[in-house]
């Protein structure tokens, strides 16, 4: 076939549009390298990314191998937990999400793509300055490895955090404001004992943070710490996680029983947004593009929504566009513009996290609730304040103004009877 359109890799940003635009009847080619180690970070998603994934027919299947997600619990070397069910969010989504096997999940993805026509291609694609108008194109070896006479009308690079095109390009990128760095593995007899199987645990240690995700017959556990201190733990990956395993009072009479059944994967680098991220010939999907911190789990549901973005502001008249350079620009300009919008409002809602903001508003309306206990109006604020956090995590109302500006009204205005945020801010 001759693509109308040819996508760099295959993680969920990449399958995710071949499999939106092959719906809309593009003729869809993606490259991926199948570089794919078999462990991966990305295991714990939040109910945005259901509707997408009903839209693509493929809820049953992914349901089938994960674990069912009821919301997540935080708990805090001070003392203190919070639970957020997913259950009181905003009714346009569901009150769930899933725990995903991340190497399953990507397969369906791309599974769904074949279904739907996408052609898959194993080749680590290689691109070089564009000639024709296009600033970008693909190699000659490229083009011969898929067996193209013609080079495709339009490029994406969602090769993730390889940010191809960028690095080809001299794009530059805004950084996140910690230097961490994250070990994670899978174990076995870990002990997990929250009332829902399906929880989510996030730990805030006496340095950096801990996950625990459930997943079918293990649970996923990482620890994030600023590089330095990680170093203190010891030389290598497995005895930095095991030292922290150890040594952490949050987790150790957890883990005295664990057996860890993987290797220690490391990642690095926790907050990107390209300077750009689109230009003649080509655009970026996904972390290439720009990503999160991990801490609330946005990352699959920014790559998945920034393919629905592309499809619904880009491609959704269909194959004409791809002629039409001023409606393609316009298009890209739309979604780039939503994609910071979703940056940002997930940065500043992580943000109460890690500066401690969310433990002393919690510990203000626990409070509060204990003091004036019967009193008209205080059960309805403290539903409507969960209601919104809860909200803001599950990716519905993140980027509304009204819950982010409930917030910091808050934060700003009603911390009483409370520890300070600096006491249960994540360390350094
Ligand atoms: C510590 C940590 C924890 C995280 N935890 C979560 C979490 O719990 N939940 C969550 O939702 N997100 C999480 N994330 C983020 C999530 O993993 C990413 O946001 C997500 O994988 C991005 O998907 P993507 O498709 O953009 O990129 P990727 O998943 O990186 O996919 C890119 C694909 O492109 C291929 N490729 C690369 N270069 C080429 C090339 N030149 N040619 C062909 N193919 C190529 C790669 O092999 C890969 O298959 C976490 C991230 C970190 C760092």
């Amino acid at each position: 076939m001759t693509p109308d359109l040819a996508i760099l890799g295959a993680g969920p940003a990449g399958s995710t549009l071949a499999a939106l635009l092959s719906q809309r009847g593009f003729k869809v080619l993606v490259f991926d390298d199948e570089k794919r180690p078999e462990l991966l970070v990305g295991e714990s998603l939040v109910p945005a990314t259901v509707p997408v994934m009903r839209r693509l027919g493929i809820e049953d299947r992914v349901a089938k191998y994960s674990q069912h997600k009821p919301g997540v619990t935080f708990l805090h070397r001070e003392g203190s937990r919070i639970d957020f069910n997913f259950a009181p969010i905003a009714r346009s989504l569901p009150t769930y999400a899933y725990n995903i096997p991340r190497p399953e999940f990507d397969d369906t993805l791309r599974e769904r793509a074949e279904e739907l026509g996408a052609v898959f291609v194993k080749h680590r694609a290689v691109v070089e300055p564009g000639t024709d108008g296009r600033e970008i194109q693909l190699s000659a070896g490229s083009l011969a490895a898929a067996k193209l006479s013609a080079h495709p009308a339009f490029l994406i690079d969602a090769t993730g955090r390889a940010r191809t095109f960028a690095r080809a390009l001299g794009i530059g990128a805004q950084g996140g404001e910690r230097a961490d760095v994250a070990y994670f593995a899978h174990f076995e007899a870990f002990e997990h004992d929250f009332e829902c199987p399906g929880q989510v645990v996030i730990s805030i240690l006496d340095n950096g943070w801990c996950w625990r995700i459930p997943l079918p017959g293990r649970l996923s556990v990482g620890i994030v710490l600023h590089k330095d201190i990680a170093k203190t733990y010891g030389d290598t990956p497995e005895a930095r996680l095991d030292h922290a395993l150890r040594t952490e009072p949050l987790l150790r009479d957890h883990s005295r029983d664990a057996r860890r059944v993987t290797p220690v994967m490391t990642y690095t680098n926790y907050q990107l947004v390209s300077e750009r991220g689109y230009g003649p010939g080509w655009a970026a999907c996904g972390d290439s593009f720009g990503f999160v911190d991990p801490m609330l789990s946005p990352g699959l549901f920014m790559a998945l929504e920034s393919a629905r973005l592309f499809d619904e502001h880009v491609f959704s008249s269909g194959t004409a566009v791809l002629g039409q350079p001023d409606t393609l620009h316009a298009g890209f300009e739309r979604a780039e513009a939503e994609l910071h919008d979703w940056h940002e409002s997930w940065r500043e809602l992580i943000r109460h996290f890690y500066d401690g903001g969310i433990f002393s508003l919690y510990e203000t309306g626990t409070n509060f609730s204990k003091k004036f206990k019967g009193w008209p109006g205080i059960k309805f604020m403290e539903n409507h304040m969960g209601k919104h956090i809860a909200s803001m995590a599950s990716g519905s109302f993140t980027r509304r103004k009204y819950s982010r500006g409930l917030v910091r009204f808050m934060r700003q205005y009603m911390l009483r009877d409370c520890r300070m945020p600096e006491e249960f801010a994540v360390r350094p």
